[in-house]
């Protein structure tokens, strides 16, 4: 799983650009919680976050991207990662993963929330709420010294002490001038193992967990990755910089709406 690592640590300047990047991505979200309510599609949401953006002096960062199609990634329900926008109303009761990327300065941000649409079953709720705590437990151990299987585990343990569970197949992400760097962030493994995390690593932790059972497929659109027993799954995402002592997490949620903190 470790091989292969050609690790860019950034440089103070470096990660100041980077924290540009993932607040105007974090406005985005917000921006999209302003518009999110049963009844709207999902290309209107796709819509408002790709002129915001753009009118905030950044590009899309997911547009193209392997050929993605649009400036979101909007998943719901049993849908894990990578839905493609479309004609889809948003309903009473759904939850909705908006994943959104930006690109500006040359550095990209990366960050994913997942809302309560209206009034959820409390599975829904739980898996919300667990997940998120899964996040900022594996942000917890992003800390100089320690290293990625230290973040994997302690997201591993909390969800599935809770009886959900972990999806392998796509994981966290080192961010830079590329969305997608090394090292891999897995959302499952041992304590202690793999690359050592070292002041000025950016990465994205990111995980994506399931109701029910972890495994998934991917839908013939080439793209949406869905559970595989049709349960649901939630995925919540910060880029957070290394450093000593605490991660300093460059992305944020503090704006979106207050009806969907948790
Ligand atoms: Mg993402
Ligand atoms: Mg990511």
């Amino acid at each position: 799983m470790y091989f292969c690592e050609m690790i860019f640590l950034k440089t103070r300047e470096e990660i100041e650009l980077l924290r540009e990047s993932n607040r105007l991505v974090g406005m985005t979200l917000g921006e999209v919680s302003r518009h999110i309510r049963p009844g709207i599609s999902t290309s209107a949401l796709d819509r408002i976050a790709e002129d915001f953006i753009r009118s905030h002096g950044g590009v899309p960062g997911f547009l193209g991207y392997g050929g993605f199609p649009n400036t979101l990634c909007i998943s719901i329900n049993d849908e894990v990662v990578h839905g493609i926008p479309s004609s889809r109303l948003v309903e009473e009761g759904d939850i909705v993963s908006i994943d959104c990327g930006v690109v500006k300065n040359g550095f990209h941000g990366d960050s994913a929330y997942t809302f309560a649409v209206g009034e959820v079953s409390e599975e829904k709720w739980n898996l919300l709420r667990v997940t998120k705590e899964c996040l900022y437990k594996g942000i917890e151990q992003a800390v100089a010294g320690m290293r990625i299987g230290d973040v994997s585990h302690a997201v591993q343990q909390h969800a599935e002490s809770n009886g959900f569970s972990v999806v392998r197949e796509m994981v966290g992400h080192g961010v830079g001038r590329d969305l997608h760097e090394d090292p891999q962030v897995p959302n499952y493994g041992k304590r202690g193992q793999g690359p050592k995390l070292n002041v000025g690593m950016v990465i994205a932790i990111e995980p994506m967990i399931n109701a029910g059972k972890r495994y998934v497929v991917q839908l013939d659109d080439g793209w949406t990755i869905k559970t595989r027993d049709g349960l649901p799954s939630a995925h919540f995402e910060h880029t957070v910089a290394v450093a000593k002592g605490n991660a300093d997490i460059l992305s944020t949620f503090e704006f979106i709406d207050s009806k969907y903190q948790l």
